[in-house]
């Protein structure tokens, strides 16, 4: 018994086995994923050479004839303090830098906006009331910076300047001369004069193809990673266009891939077991793409909003993620370890709301330089707990994998989505795993809908096997039930007849037989000896004749009723009608009558028969020639073999009854196999029950033989048997 226990066990174990392994692969696959999207994706910085006489930077290898997108990463100068209404009113130009406090070669980073100035950034010309580096960027107060560049892009060009990822506002100046202003806050915070999602802003060099640009960026109070988060690029018109129109098929396609994993979904759920956990998955993706919405700035939202709905949704993507493994739970889970989950789904939820719940009351707690710190420990803390409880609980389960591989997900997608990656196209990291998931979903479902579907044919086919044959079953039975109840009605039928007529034919001699009774009775002594031997007499042969109707009547039924009755035996035909010919020849003697046999010397004329039943039909048939004939008859039996030279199987036997009697009325032949039926002239004189015939008819079907009649009225009549020969 335990050895049939212990065998799926092991099964099951080397499954989760696989499923483990698969689970390995797949990090590695995400890992392989994110190297080539970084790779092919990342700005690089362009070689730009610095030309710190002028103050600018020279871009050797832009061919404005092949332009591409060139990526002004380091070496900005960073000068604290001005505002774009500095740069506007010539308070500050290029010529001022070298005099004002400002830092080389800045870094923008897309982790810390201009707070990094990189390793290699110069603070320089500090005054002792200057600002200090450290002091940027983080600390609660608005901050206004001038980023300054000058580069050499050839003259004639127009050329447009994008910086897809802003937290704030920024003033771009080219040649001190406002070109515009992009960045995605609303008035109603500190006033700034903002506007839109992505958007780029043209630069015209001057005659002598340089652009010095100066960018005026301001930030919302205390805004954690304020400022530039992406370093701006310099490109034409239609790789501008793309970094629009390329997020926005993006998009599109997680949508529309949503969309077919919702009605996929829906169309199987009724596969699923529990079909929360559906919609448990498709809110997760559907927070993963509207946390993609905001976060590359479709909708434009000032940079606090944007803060709280990304921190929003992170947590909530945590505990969404909580309740799906819990809703994989296998059902045959003991209880204990069903209260385990329920306490660590329980509390991972109450975590997140209280998180939530800082956040919209309390946000000094975790301040607005930590939210994402927050929400990295709260991400790792659940995705980790999720898959110790994975591997504990789910383990043995083939919904281990489905909760590795969301958990696994899940988790690359909250690592990715606290940096913002400085990508070409502004397709941020996790969106490629969201859609990596989403694919590998329809993939799932597709396989899923397939199984089920296959699943559900053959059993259909089987069903349909099934029906047909318990169809063809019931048919049959049907076809039985039908035959029994006609047999059945029949035989009804028949007892009624039989009663009637038996009440009818016994009731005659049961009258008689009273009638000489009470003669006897009343008469007394008065009677003469004769006349009481005569009524004697009269009652004996009506009690005969009772007795014979009644064993008739009894043979009949019992013939009817059971077809066990018969004996079938390899018979002589020739010998057993020798044996009645000559105890009829024998009773014959004494009287005028005559009866003939003529059978052949060499063929005994073998049938398969029932020895006594067949001498029953011929003790009939020749009784009633007795009786229906005068005291000349002439009563001649006749056996025979036809077509002898024939195969066995054609050849036949024939037997005829022949005598000179009275004879059958034409109207009484069809009538006169039937119970108690006797012709018009048999007459009262001739004593019979009319059941006779209705014996032989039976007796010779069930010989499976063939019984005719042709009668002359007056002249006589033969019945002729033909049977089928034994050998
Ligand atoms: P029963 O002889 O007792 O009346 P049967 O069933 O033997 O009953 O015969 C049915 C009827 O067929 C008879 O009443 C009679 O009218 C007719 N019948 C039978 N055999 C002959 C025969 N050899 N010649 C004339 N009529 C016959």
């Amino acid at each position: 018994m335990s050895k049939q226990k212990n065998k799926p066990f092991i099964l099951i174990a080397e499954s989760s086995v696989r499923q483990l392994l698969a689970s390995f692969v797949y990090i590695l696959i995400l890992l392989l994923l994110t190297t080539v999207f970084t790779a092919l994706n990342t700005r690089h910085e362009q070689d730009f050479r610095y030309d710190s006489k002028n103050h600018c930077i020279i871009l050797p290898e832009y061919d404005p004839a092949d332009p591409d997108n060139y990526y002004i990463d380091n070496r900005w100068v960073l000068i604290p303090n001005v505002t774009d209404k500095d740069i506007e009113d010539g308070k500050v130009t290029f010529d001022d830098i070298p005099n004002i406090p400002h830092a080389d070669n800045v870094r923008i980073s897309s982790l810390n906006g201009w707070n990094d100035p990189g390793p290699d950034a110069v603070w320089k010309n500090t005054r002792s009331n200057g600002p200090e580096l450290i002091s940027f960027g983080r600390g609660n107060r608005t901050l206004a910076m001038t980023y300054a560049i000058s580069i050499d892009i050839g003259s004639g060009s127009a050329f447009h300047l994008g910086i897809p990822n802003i937290n704030g506002s920024a003033t771009v100046f080219c040649n001190g001369i406002k070109m515009g202003v992009l960045g995605d806050m609303s008035k109603k915070n500190s006033g700034f004069d903002v506007t839109s999602g992505y958007q780029s802003i043209p630069i015209y060099p001057d005659e002598n193809g340089k652009a010095y640009i100066m960018i005026a960026v301001e930030s919302d109070a205390g805004i954690y990673n304020p400022g530039l988060l992406s370093t701006p690029s310099l490109n034409n018109k239609t790789s501008d266009t793309k970094m629009i129109f390329v997020p926005a098929i993006w998009i599109t396609s997680h949508f529309t891939l949503l969309v077919l994993i919702v009605i996929g979904g829906l169309m199987i759920s009724r596969t699923f077991s529990r079909r929360g956990k559906l919609f448990l998955l498709i809110l997760m993706l559907a927070g993963m793409i509207v946390y993609h919405l905001y976060d590359v700035r479709y909708l434009v939202v000032d940079s606090l909003a944007r803060l709280v709905i990304c921190y929003f949704i992170r947590v909530f993507l945590c505990v969404v993620l909580t309740q799906f493994i819990a809703s994989l739970l296998p059902p045959e889970t003991d209880r204990r370890h069903k209260r385990i989950s329920t306490i660590h789904s329980l509390s991972v939820t109450v975590i997140g709301i209280v998180l939530i719940m800082i956040l919209f009351f309390k946000r000094s707690l975790i301040g607005t330089t930590y939210p994402s710190l927050t929400t990295l420990i709260f991400s790792s803390v659940v995705c980790m707990s999720c898959v110790i409880k994975l591997m504990f609980l789910y383990y043995g389960d083939k919904n281990l994998s489905l909760g590795l591989f969301s958990t696994i997900t899940m988790y690359f997608v909250f690592l990715s989505m606290q940096s913002e990656n400085d990508f070409i196209y502004n397709i941020p990291l996790y969106s490629v795993y969201t859609a990596f998931a989403l694919l590998l979903l329809l993939i799932y479902f597709l396989r899923r809908y397939v199984h089920q579907y296959r699943e559900l044919k053959d059993t259909t086919d089987h069903l349909q096997y099934l029906v047909n044959e318990k169809t063809i079953h019931i048919s049959e039975i049907n076809r039985d039930l039908l035959n029994t109840n006609k047999k059945l009605m029949k035989n009804e039928e028949a007892r009624k007849n039989v009663l009637s007529n038996v009440s009818h034919d016994l009731r005659t001699p049961i009258t008689a037989i009273r009638g000489y009774a009470e003669l006897l009775s009343s008469a007394g002594d008065n009677m003469s000896r004769e006349q009481r031997n005569s009524y004697l007499t009269n009652i004996i042969r009506r009690s005969v004749q009772m007795e014979r109707i009644v064993s008739d009547i009894v043979e009949l039924t019992r013939m009817e009723s059971s077809t066990n009755e018969f004996n079938f035996a390899d018979i002589s035909l020739a010998m057993l009608l020798d044996e009645t010919y000559m105890l009829y020849e024998t009773d014959l003697r004494e009287t005028t009558k005559k009866i003939f046999l003529e059978i052949p010397e060499d063929d005994l004329l073998m049938v398969r028969a029932d020895q006594k039943k067949l001498s029953r039909v011929f003790d009939n048939l020749i009784s009633n020639s007795i009786n229906y004939s005068g005291d000349d008859a002439v009563i001649k039996i006749r056996a025979w073999r036809s077509d002898p030279d024939k195969d066995i199987s054609e050849q036949r036997i024939h037997i005829t009854v022949t005598d000179n009697g009275i004879g059958i009325p034409p109207e009484s032949i069809n009538l006169i196999f039937d119970r108690f039926y006797r012709a018009a002239n048999s007459g009262k004189n001739i004593k019979g029950t009319g059941l006779g015939l209705s014996i032989v008819k039976m007796i010779v079907d069930r010989h499976d033989a063939e019984i005719s009649v042709e009668s002359t009225l007056g002249a006589g009549t033969e019945f002729h048997i033909v049977m089928k020969p034994a050998y």
